[in-house]
């Protein structure tokens, strides 16, 4: 069909039946007030949306809720079904077409449910807008019913080439780089803000991410670009109005383009509340002279002496005469940073310590940031050196990460500097040198390097305190990886604490003091000295079972989150995996795991566990505090309560579906079992249970089987209805106290208040325990109390039957059920039942088993 009608008025057909609305009526002030471009709006009364002219498709959003045709003037016509509907991610559409396709008008291009629109979206209106209002004149719309495919909504004129031309002589200006903060990336609403003020200049301007640009000034192009919650833009303008139009696009950027749940990143003052939880601990700030607070990054009591590191400046000049040669020195410096990060991480993978390999692969990953690489490059380009222009872009992206509200984020910033310091050693030609420390030192420091932290002695650094980070660094996992202690966070007068001072660093209580006396330090000697034997005494016995005075017995097993932990278990008297954290796989990448990495990994901890073992393998539990930045959740006003656990999986099917047949596959070679994270509702444990059904069909493997977590007050209290569908049940005591009393586990001034020995959460437990095992049913405890000295005998009392621990605290659990009698456990659990605090809990405890 030819859009045109006698009157060289270009016709645009219904693409929809349905009744039309004049855009100026949509409740949506992006497409009322024609920011994204001129058209009209279709109530729909069906579900397959068709072209409106012959073109081709030019853009299909990823959520699959809008597509574009370019007809062969030049014309684009951008159809959006529904508002807010980007943030469905695609459920309930599915396209016909894909980019590049051509099309005739009334060809299908997405199919759409309706009634799932009309329940989960704020409307079905669905807007047809031409976005190049630049190349037309003089549209007219119709009114009334139309029918898809036939009737037209709206027509216009072409302009036929007067199109205004961008002014592009002039200065040629760039913003820095900007992290989207976007929770649905710049869809069709930011896309026309972003638009609308690009097209109040006359300046060329181009939004880069990547390799790819976009014409600012284009809705179409930008959505096109794909740009995603997180990613690095780059707003380049050419013209007479460039430096102006930069200032305007770069902080309109910045803020989210008005879009809701976006905080900028320079506002911390408003830090969502995942955000506060996110964020380290603010120190205490103590009023005492030799009393320094901060923040409990890796337990453990250090005595020593301070030593206080400083990183050299290394020198550079600015300016260079020849950028052919910057540019080869600059990528000769880059590969020999890839070949020894490379080199570093076969040796860690060799050395079996794959977590520290993972944070040099994230190195290496950070050094190929186009936009980085870009920036130096341009920097080169304009006459200054290679050291001078990488030291500009990796400083300039390592403090906009450090200023990011988000501390997982911010906390990357320390790896960008480490890395970029690398390179500039390199393009420099300065040697990195390992540092030399005096013996029995704590060493002070604004920030340490994680290649400085890597490689530290034990033997003779007793600790370390950061003033930066928080306990999410990587600075600090590998502080506990090295059984460091170690205090981020610190107040900044550590800095000036003169070398030699004697200290204490408490790195589980958060605290450093000074010039401790001489009794001060025996004591803590003393008491390390005993901690010392008592660990070597329980470990010897760590391979006996863990059965009470009067004959009962409880199945200690590990808490672990790989390989590595498992090839630990059977040293330290560990009976199986009662958690397998998976979600360790799924971090410090970009994106998910093959089924086939997925398969490699489940089958390699099943055969070191070995087959008479059980090994209780979780899926994927992120969301709440644990982000994985391929895996986007948008931004929430509670996170805790909003998409976790098992929820992630059953809005992402694939992900489940892919991590279960890895599972199920692996399951030959060991005695696994399946357990999943947050069931809150008898509903989510049958849909979790039917994908699981399926695939276990279509892989033709022996079923296995099914434990949930109870994690949810609901679940404990509905234990007898669960008992029935699940095998068995795993108490994780962290999330069940933060949601039975309703506080954060990471919140900054309540975490001390989160205390899994308060009465409700005992009862709880009673409770989940009393339901499985009426339903023939056995229950483990995987949170961190069924490691608590205080929290043993209640938990024994209360009859559970499996106690499920960190890797060290194994043979110190066995060590106390030995000491334990389980008629008196019984006993202190009714106790505790009755008491009015946790407090009280503890302190009932103690008394009856000292
Ligand atoms: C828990 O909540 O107690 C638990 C073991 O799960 P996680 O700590 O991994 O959330
Ligand atoms: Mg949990």
């Amino acid at each position: 069909m030819f859009n045109q009608d006698d009157h060289s008025r270009t016709v645009i057909i219904a693409p929809l039946s349905g009744e039309l609305v004049p855009l100026e009526r949509v409740s949506d002030p992006v497409f009322s007030q024609k920011m994204v471009g001129d058209g009209i709006a279709i109530d729909p009364l069906d579900g397959v949306l068709r072209s409106p002219c012959d073109g081709k498709i030019t853009q299909l959003h990823s959520a699959s809720h809008a597509v574009t045709v370019q007809m062969m003037n030049g014309v684009e016509i951008l159809m959006h079904i529904g508002l807010d509907t980007v943030s469905l991610k695609g459920q309930g559409f599915s396209p016909k077409v894909k980019e590049g396709d051509q099309v005739t008008t009334g060809t299908p291009l997405i199919e759409f449910d309706l009634d799932y629109l009309a329940t989960n979206a704020k409307s079905a209106l669905t807007l047809v807008v031409v976005t190049t209002t630049e190349k037309i004149d003089s549209l007219t719309q119709a009114s009334g019913m139309v029918a898809a495919g036939q009737n037209p909504i709206f027509t216009f004129i072409c302009k036929g080439g007067a199109e205004t031309a961008p002014s592009a002589s002039g200065e040629r200006v760039a913003s820095d780089a900007i992290l989207v903060p976007n929770p649905a990336g710049l869809h069709a609403r930011p896309a026309a803000v972003l638009a609308n003020v690009a097209r109040s200049y006359r300046s060329d301007i181009r939004l880069h991410r990547g390799e790819n640009q976009a014409n600012a000034k284009s809705v179409t192009s930008i959505m096109a670009l794909d740009v995603r919650q997180g990613a690095r833009v780059i707003v380049i303008a050419q013209g007479v109005d460039a430096a102006e139009a930069i200032a305007k696009l770069s902080g309109l950027l910045q803020q989210g383009l008005g879009d809701e749940g976006c905080k900028p990143a320079a506002a911390p003052a408003s830090a969502t509340k995942d955000e506060v939880a996110a964020a380290p601990t603010r120190p205490r700030q103590s009023d005492e002279p030799n009393l320094l607070f901060g923040v409990a990054a890796s337990p453990g009591l250090g005595v020593g002496n301070i030593f206080q590191v400083r990183h050299g400046e290394i020198a550079v000049t600015e300016n260079a005469d020849n950028p052919d040669d910057e540019r080869k020195l600059f990528s000769a410096a880059m590969e020999r940073a890839k070949g020894q990060l490379g080199a570093l991480q076969s040796q860690l993978q060799a050395g079996n310590d794959p977590a520290k390999a993972a944070i040099f692969a994230a190195h290496s990953e950070l050094l190929e940031d186009p936009e980085l690489v870009d920036i130096a490059t341009s920097s080169i380009a304009k006459g200054k050196s290679a050291p001078f222009a990488w030291r500009s872009a990796f400083t300039l992206h390592a403090e906009r990460l450090a200023g990011m509200p988000n501390q997982l984020l911010a906390q990357r910033a320390n790896d960008l500097r480490d890395v970029g310091g690398r390179v500039l050693e390199l393009l420099a030609g300065v040697e990195r040198k390992k540092p030399v420390y005096p013996a029995e030192a704590v060493l002070i420091a604004e920030d340490l390097l994680p290649s400085d932290t890597a490689s530290l002695d034990r033997q003779c650094i007793m600790g370390f305190c950061t003033t930066r980070g928080g306990a999410t660094s990587h600075v600090a996992i590998l502080a506990r990886s090295l059984g460091i202690p170690a205090l981020a966070g610190m107040e900044p007068r550590a800095l000036d604490l003169p070398n030699g001072t004697p200290v204490i660093l408490d790195g589980g209580g958060g605290t450093l003091r000074l010039n401790p006396s001489t009794a001060e330090i025996e004591h803590v000697r003393r008491e390390q000295r005993a901690a010392e034997a008592k660990r070597q005494e329980n470990l010897a016995r760590a391979h006996e079972p863990a059965i009470t005075l009067d004959g009962h017995r409880i199945e200690v097993v590990a808490n672990i989150g790989g390989l590595r932990d498992a090839q630990q278990i059977e040293g330290l008297g560990g009976e199986g995996v009662g958690l397998l954290r998976t979600e360790f796989l799924f971090m410090e990448r970009s994106s998910a795991p093959s089924e086939e990495e997925q398969f490699e990994a489940y089958k390699a901890i099943a055969q070191t566990v070995g087959p008479n073992r059980p090994l209780i393998i979780r899926t994927l539990d992120v969301g709440g505090d644990k982000a994985l930045a391929y895996l986007p959740i948008p931004a929430e006003d509670n996170p805790f309560l909003g998409e976790r656990g098992i929820r992630v999986g059953l809005d992402r099917p694939e992900v489940l579906r892919t991590q279960l047949r890895a599972i199920l596959r692996a399951s030959a070679f060991g005695k696994v079992m399946i357990m999943f994270p947050m069931i809150a509702t008898l509903a989510e444990l049958r849909d979790a249970k039917a994908i699981l059904c399926e695939e276990t069909a279509r892989l033709g493997v022996p079923a296995v089987r099914i434990g949930i977590m109870v994690e949810i007050p609901a679940t404990a209290v509905m234990a007898p209805q669960f008992a029935k569908e699940a095998d068995f049940f795993s108490i994780g005591s962290n999330d069940l106290t933060q949601y039975t009393l309703a506080m954060d586990r990471g919140h900054p001034k309540l975490a001390p208040h989160v205390d899994g020995l308060n009465p409700a959460v005992l009862a709880l437990i009673a409770q989940s325990v009393k339901g499985a095992h009426a339903g023939g049913k056995w229950v483990g405890v995987c949170g961190g109390i069924a490691a608590d000295v205080h929290a043993v005998p209640i938990l024994v009392g209360l009859g559970i039957d499996e106690l499920s621990v960190s890797l060290p605290a194994i043979p110190a659990v066995k060590a106390q059920i030995r000491s334990l009698r389980l008629t008196v456990c019984q006993q202190i659990a009714q106790k505790a039942l009755d008491c009015d605090t946790g407090a009280e809990v503890r302190a009932i405890v103690s008394k009856a088993t000292e």
